[in-house]
């Protein structure tokens, strides 16, 4: 299962408009019952999903023929799991996956829902209420308060659910995952098997090259560069594109631990690994290199995105958080043909932060959050209301996004942030964080002189360098007494 990104604005024709509004009533009406037969542009609808889904299943990952093709609805339109709220999602864009036969088999129109009684709260008029509004983005519906036994990959984040084995099996990491791999019966045998069999061909030729380059058939040039190809083969197969693009990624970032059990001599694993470390440093070098020959070519000026979770019924002193000050040091800086205006994103919610990445494409990301020691980054959902980020889902948005674009520097301005930023450190240039709590106001100047020097000196280094001589020299600002480390020592620079 992959993250999937479905634009609910752009519906599509077929699904919009009057006359499916007339058919959505009379079926919560039971008058007629919902059908795709006299839909017209059905084929239409087919050919976006198959799209948007890179002619995979939604659940299962494997590649969907069009004779093998199903949309199906995530809640049910019908069956003894329906409500009406449920029905009147018939033709909703954001209600439809496409799935094969065999997951739409398992599936069918079950839908159970591990907080009690939520049908209860929902009524067909809200969803109505809420069109009237032009508010029908799924984290605005009724609906939301929900919570599904099973995964939907355009919603959830899923990377840090699952696990994988070098069989091929998928390991879940909360109830949700392990309820989505029982009722898909994700590790059904035949699956595991399809699962690992792209990779497992890749290992056993490296396996192959090694034991010609021991017995002296490959010189060393030959075995490095047959290697090399095969590392980019790996790296090629986590391509959304490809089936079972979860665990080949899986296996890439965890490449030691599937080297090991899938080639049993120990020194040949560790040349091989020796090879993977090196292939990923020039890998990484050469994006750096592109990227910064894009910027040259193109002159761009490097975009910082501020985000920003306060609920939006704060004034505007509670909500600025400091970050007012970046904005005012890149007005007042001397190079702003380095930089664009600092971008804030304000009241961030947790489920949009990968798409706010995406759609903003930032070198620079600054979070102006707070935090909860046990629970995690604290965004909002739209009620205000607090919805924490752990580390493994921020490690697995930042790295998502990392390996779309190129991240120069990531800074986490909050207490004890320094946990999340060891999460993500090698997968950026540099990376900033906290080593203890920090009260706001020394969190505000530090990121002001910080921006104020790298507007001016484009270095992050001499920078963070200044940010902490303030600090340091800084006589207005008391920590606290349950912090005992001097205040210019909690910021810490991470370089990759
Ligand atoms: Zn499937």
């Amino acid at each position: 299962m992959i993250k999937i990104t479905k634009d609910y604005n752009v519906i599509p024709d077929c699904i919009d408009g009057e006359d499916i509004e007339d058919k959505i009533e009379k079926i919560v009406s039971n008058k007629i019952l919902f059908s795709w037969k006299d839909i017209d542009g059905y084929d239409k609808l087919k050919s976006s999903l198959m799209e948007l889904y890179n002619c995979k299943c939604a659940f299962c990952e494997q590649k969907i023929t069009p004779k093998d093709l199903r949309i199906i609805h995530f809640r049910p339109y019908k069956g003894k799991d329906t409500c009406k709220a449920y029905q009147s999602l018939a033709y909703e864009w954001s209600n439809l996956l496409l799935v094969c036969n065999r997951c739409k088999q398992l599936k069918g129109d079950k839908f159970s829902v591990t907080n009690k009684n939520p049908k209860d709260k929902q009524s067909y008029k809200d969803r109505i209420l809420l069109k009237d509004n032009q508010e029908r983005l799924p984290d605005k519906e009724p609906l939301k308060h929900e919570i599904p036994k099973l995964l939907n990959p355009e919603f959830d984040i899923l990377e840090s659910r699952f696990a994988f084995k070098p069989n091929g099996k998928m390991q879940h990491k909360d109830g949700r995952g392990l309820d989505t791999i029982v009722e898909l019966e994700l590790n059904n045998k035949f699956l595991c098997i399809k699962r690992k069999k792209q990779i497992d061909l890749i290992f056993k030729y490296m396996s192959w090259i090694s034991f010609g380059f021991h017995v002296k058939i490959l010189s060393k040039e030959s075995y490095l560069s047959l290697l090399n190809t095969y590392f980019k083969e790996l790296f090629l197969y986590r391509g959304a594109e490809y089936p079972f693009s979860a665990y080949n990624s899986y296996v890439f970032d965890n490449f030691n631990t599937f080297v090991k059990s899938k080639i049993r001599i120990d020194r040949v694993c560790d040349e091989i690994i020796h090879a993977f470390e090196e292939y990923k440093k020039k890998e990484k070098k050469q994006l750096q290199d592109n990227n910064n020959k894009e910027n040259n070519m193109s002159k761009k000026k490097k975009k910082i995105l501020i985000i920003e979770s306060q609920p939006n019924n704060l004034t505007d002193t509670e909500a600025n958080n400091g970050i007012s000050g970046i904005v005012e040091a890149w007005k007042s800086s001397i190079n702003r043909e380095v930089f664009e205006e600092p971008k804030i994103k304000l009241a961030t919610n947790k489920t949009k932060l990968l798409q706010i990445l995406h759609e903003e494409l930032p070198d620079i990301v600054h979070f102006s959050l707070h935090t909860d020691k046990a629970q995690g980054l604290i965004f909002r959902d739209r009620e205000g209301n607090k919805d924490y980020m752990d580390k493994l889902e921020f490690k697995d948005t930042i790295n998502n996004f990392s390996l779309k674009k190129h991240l120069d520097l990531v800074f986490v301005n909050s207490c004890n942030s320094s946990v999340y930023i060891e999460e993500i450190k090698s997968h950026i240039d540099y990376a900033i964080g906290m080593t203890d709590l920090i009260p706001p106001e020394v969190a505000n100047l530090f990121a002001t002189k910080f921006y104020e020097n790298l507007f001016t000196t484009k270095s992050v280094e001499d920078a963070f360098n200044v940010g902490k001589h303030a600090l340091k020299h800084d006589k207005t600002l008391a920590l606290p007494e349950n912090i005992d480390i001097p205040k210019h020592k909690i910021p810490k620079l991470y370089k990759q």
